[in-house]
């Protein structure tokens, strides 16, 4: 193996130089796996001055943790931030705007490009053989192209820039409605980012613009591949984050917009003096970049989201930051609901009439628990203190998830092309990467799972069966904790720690081992809304707030008629399941971020950091596998109709060597193995996912 790579990169690549090779000017040629099947075998060793010319880890010899950190880093240093790992494309965040690198001429140089994999390295190749694959080679070919990473590796910013292309190479202005009301279909899509980043992001310790859901969008193409419209999936909001955030991080980006963006008249509706403090918007005095209320509301009018619409979001909005403020005191008479801090009577009342819902119910639904005694009659019993914020956070943040899921349809209603104009479709899936927190819970469990799912590693069968029926019945983490336990006793990827006072479990996932505390992680899974919040709601004359809960079943977690108990788990693992199939019928391309400092800082290289994340998606094993063949996927009938002819070769038959073969079928040979190798290869590369490092460093 190590031969055959050796050989590529000394042979036509470029000019040989001592110990290595040296560009040729221009573009960067990639050497195609057909060329090494010839031409003579030579040791290669590391020339460190020529590192950043490796334009594929594939061709740094000898693959390793430590050579394949020099070639990035050496890379970054020359500012190069796209390197090519085999099947993958790995993407350095540069953490500074980089001039011209994703400009329209760039843009159309990879597009006009004839083999665009030849150019330089660049997210724009991956975009565009995905662009040129949906068309197959016998019949289309949906595309997906996953972008994995690490919070604040790039993520985000790279689906961007791949709409961005796809709204420009593939643009149909033949589409163009009426200009004056509705704006051309790439533009709406390309507005689709600005309001979900206003609504779903927010300023954490990793990133300033941190993606708080996971986001699948499938650009749809019509039969001439013009982008005709889109449809986005979103994936577990952190709504937590409206009621309360980890210390030095933001609220979502929304809140601060209205409060920097906000016109006098504006706040003065939303019932906002200018110098009144929010407990729920923290770090307020840090205006950053993505405070631009401006840019969200233009582009929700091109959306179609209108200004009465727009009222009635933002009033919810500034009713959650006064429902934020009110603080909750204990009664003098233990027997009654709890009282309301002085300066929270005020709240109270601002909040009920921005959200237009009775102040004296919204008071009593906040402190006091309807227990049904029969059809008819209800007890009434007051909650504790901490139970009255318990409900006053319960209640934002059903709301705020719920307004979250409106735009989601309400974008999706607005981008969605008809099902007869369209097609074929190049998804993009832009999902949270592997977490590992001080303190883990469900949402870094989802998390890690569907990271898990998306590298089809599974080395956790435990989640797919049990956790479901685990979570669901099990009453308390003590319960949970032997159920789990017993269950789970054969299961080498999980331990305990038996003797920590924090009843937790580890589970050794593919990126690394994380703890998960068992506190508190049943009721997250469940996520109960008290049945009082969501009849107050019903009632609300903020006819968005009324409509957003009109059909909620306020006992069941469904929707009326649907009764059944819907978890967070199980929501999410269907919807993953869904995802999961969908990917499976798509041709898949991996692009990994990695991101080289935790400070954000513009060109500095960690190389403690970067490892941590090579080695976290097996990027090593990547190369190694790819090395050998380039895997590619090639759908059967295509394969077969390219290369039925093999069957017809001598090159079968019994005792025939290579000086047995006609020329002609030489030659297709060379083409046909190298595509054997490719297919093979893409398998054995799946196959390795299943299995656990051991054993895939065994394998390489
Ligand atoms: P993720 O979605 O992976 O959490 P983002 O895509 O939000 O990360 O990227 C974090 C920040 O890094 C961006 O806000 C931007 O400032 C910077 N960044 C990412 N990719 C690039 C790039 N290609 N060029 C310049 N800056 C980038
Ligand atoms: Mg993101």
């Amino acid at each position: 193996m190590n031969s055959e790579r050796s050989q590529r990169i000394g042979n036509g690549h470029g000019e040989k130089v001592k110990g290595g090779v040296r560009k040729k000017s221009g573009l960067a040629h990639r050497k195609s796996l057909n060329d090494s099947l010839e031409g003579e075998v030579k040791a290669f060793l590391l020339d460190e001055g020529q590192l950043h010319t490796y334009d594929d880890l594939t061709k740094v010899n000898p693959v390793t943790p430590t050579t394949v950190l020099k070639c990035l880093q050496a890379r970054y240093r020359a500012k190069v931030f796209y390197t090519h790992a085999g099947c993958t494309l790995v993407a350095l965040n540069p953490f500074q705007p980089v001039p011209d690198l994703y400009s329209l001429d760039v843009m159309k140089e990879y597009h006009c490009a004839p083999q665009p994999q030849e150019s330089k390295p660049h997210i724009f190749i991956v975009a565009e053989e995905a662009y040129r694959n949906v068309q197959g080679q016998v019949e289309p070919v949906n595309q997906s192209l996953v972008v994995s990473g690490e919070s604040g590796a790039g993520k985000t910013w790279t689906s961007r820039c791949l709409m961005k292309y796809y709204a420009t190479v593939a643009a149909s202005s033949s589409l163009m409605k009426s200009q004056d009301t509705v704006e051309r279909i790439e533009k709406r899509v390309l507005d689709s980012n600005p309001i979900m980043e206003a609504f779903g992001n927010a300023c954490t310790l990793r990133n300033s613009n941190s993606s708080r859901f996971g986001k699948y969008i499938q650009l749809q193409l019509n039969r001439s591949q013009l982008l005709v419209g889109a449809s986005v999936q979103t994936y577990l909001l952190e709504k937590t984050r409206v009621a309360g955030q980890p210390v030095n991080e933001r609220n979502f980006h929304i809140f601060y917009q209205m409060m920097t963006g906000g016109s006098d008249e504006q706040r003065r509706e939303w019932k906002m003096s200018h110098d009144q403090h929010f407990a729920w918007l923290p770090n307020a005095e840090k205006t950053l970049e993505e405070d631009c209320f401006d840019e969200t509301v233009e582009a929700m009018v091109h959306l179609g989201i209108n200004a009465e619409k727009q009222g009635h979001i933002f009033r919810i909005l500034a009713g959650l930051l006064q429902l934020g403020n009110v603080i909750f005191c204990s009664a003098m008479d233990e027997s009654q609901p709890c009282d309301l801090e002085e300066k929270s009577k005020d709240f109270m009342h601002r909040c009920a009439s921005l959200l237009c819902v009775p102040v004296e119910e919204l008071q009593t639904c906040l402190r006091v628990r309807t227990l049904r005694a029969g059809k008819q009659s209800a007890l009434f019993k007051p909650c504790s203190l901490a139970d009255c914020s318990v409900r006053r956070d319960c209640l934002a943040k059903v709301i705020y998830a719920q307004l979250f899921e409106w735009l989601v349809t309400f974008i999706n209603d607005s981008i969605c092309a008809d099902n007869s104009t369209w097609c074929n479709f190049i998804g993009l899936l832009d999902v949270y990467g592997f977490e590992c927190f001080q303190f883990n819970n469900l949402e870094q469990l989802c998390i890690n799972y569907a990271n898990e799912k998306l590298q089809q590693h599974f080395v956790a069968h435990y989640l797919k069966a049990q956790q479901e029926c685990l979570l669901n019945r099990a009453s308390d983490a003590k319960q949970f904790r032997v159920r789990l336990e017993k269950e789970l006793s054969d299961n080498g990827s999980m331990s305990w720690d038996k003797f920590s006072k924090q009843p937790h479990f580890t589970v050794a996932h593919y990126a690394g081992k994380v703890s998960y505390q068992i506190e508190g992680m049943m009721e997250k899974n469940k996520d109960p809304v008290p049945p009082e919040l969501i009849h107050l709601l019903q009632k609300s004359e903020n006819p968005l707030l009324h409509q957003l809960f009109a059909d909620r079943d306020p006992v069941g977690q469904g929707t009326r008629g649907l009764r059944q108990v819907v978890t967070v788990v199980s929501k999410f693992k269907n919807s993953l399941e869904n995802l999961m199939k969908i990917l499976h019928s798509t041709t898949p391309h991996y692009t990994r971020c990695i991101k080289p400092n935790t400070d954000c800082r513009p060109l500095t290289f960690k190389k403690e950091e970067v490892i941590m994340q090579l080695e976290a998606c097996g990027i090593v094993e990547t190369i190694h596998i790819s090395a050998a063949g380039f895997p590619i996927r090639i759908p059967y009938t295509s394969f077969t109709q390219r290369y039925g002819l093999i069957s017809n070769l001598t090159l079968f038959r019994q005792g025939a060597g290579e000086q047995g073969l006609e020329a002609d079928n030489k030659e297709a040979l060379g083409s046909a193995v190298a595509d054997i190798l490719r297919v093979v290869l893409s398998h054995t590369l799946d196959a390795s996912r299943h299995i656990d490092n051991e054993a895939r460093s065994s394998l390489v």
